[in-house]
């Protein structure tokens, strides 16, 4: 159900490269069996589901049961149930992302947060609402299967197709030593989110279509992608130093934007991530070193 840092493959390949060679050979052998071990077994059986930690304890480290048995804690929740008037525009699920396909993980364009979380965005978007804006948000709980792809796709250096429009002006092997995509995330833990603004009502865009010509995610408005947020100065995930939140060059109206993102996330404890303007993080969460794996779809809720 949980990955937590002690099992991070990072870790794990950390301590092998200690192992003397001799005993390095004995342990891949036996490795070797307890894999052929593993892969003869039958498919699993449905088993009851482990107690939910309580939130005010969360457990460093738990059993990792198989694939189909990841399930959420209760407290996890679909955010349209608790205010279907934020607008969701969930991005991993799409193409339209700076991988260009939809990532490992998300099988539903939705976003799940812990209820804490979620509760406590209902009421930034109600002061959002009053100054004539909505929340949109564009990613919440990552599963941590959807962090191994974008690892295994860094390493990658042919697997570019997006990287005029996300990631125009920084390299593709930069990506993770800049800051710019995190493993592990705390968009795993269930209580961090990516969201902009949008008018209300908000205009109507045409949607991305695969293939369609890419525009860098730091021209104009008008030019950029054609979201229908406000203007931010930048796309979303744009890596990109102009999206820092306080780059002294977006100044105006898309400043101003910024900041009110920032100041409506703060009253409820939201704490925005200084090198991009979209990033939140809940700083009251309940699961803060618990890094959950279990898909995005309404089938992981209890
Ligand atoms: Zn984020």
């Amino acid at each position: 159900m949980r990955v937590t840092r002690t099992d991070l493959p990072v870790g794990g390949v950390a301590a092998a490269g200690r192992v003397p060679r001799r005993s390095a050979a004995r342990v891949i052998a036996l490795a070797l069996a307890l894999l052929a071990t593993a892969c003869a077994r039958p498919s699993p059986t449905p088993t009851p589901s482990p107690p939910t930690p309580s939130p005010s304890s969360p457990s460093p480290s738990s059993p990792s049961p198989t694939a189909a048995g990841l399930r959420a804690p209760a407290d996890f929740v679909v955010l349209s149930d608790v205010d279907p008037s934020i607008h969701t525009d969930i991005r991993y699920a799409t193409a339209h992302n700076f991988v260009g396909r939809p990532i490992v993980g998300y099988p539903e364009p939705l976003c799940l947060l812990t209820r804490r979380a979620a509760e406590a965005l209902h009421q930034v978007q109600a002061a959002a609402l009053a100054q004539g804006r909505s929340l949109k948000v564009y990613d919440c709980y990552r599963p941590q299967r959807a962090v191994d792809d974008f690892v295994a796709w860094a390493k990658l250096p042919g697997e570019q197709q997006m990287k005029a429009e996300f990631y125009p002006h920084v390299a593709k092997s930069k990506l993770f030593d800049e800051g710019y995509i995190g493993a592990p995330t705390a968009h795993s833990r269930g209580s961090t989110l990516d969201l902009t603004l949008v008018p209300v009502p908000p205009p109507t865009r045409p949607a991305y279509a695969p293939g369609q010509r890419l525009v860098s995610c730091t021209a104009p408005p008008g030019q950029r992608f054609p979201d229908n947020s406000v203007d931010m100065g930048t796309g979303f995930d744009c890596f990109d130093p102009l999206a820092h939140t306080a780059d002294p060059r977006i100044t105006g109206a898309a400043r101003e934007n910024r900041l009110l993102l920032e100041r409506l996330m703060a009253t409820q404890r939201f704490e925005n991530y200084p090198g991009e303007w979209w990033h939140f993080q809940f700083t009251d969460e309940p699961y803060p070193t618990t890094y959950f794996d279990f898909p995005v779809a309404r089938s992981s809720l209890r």
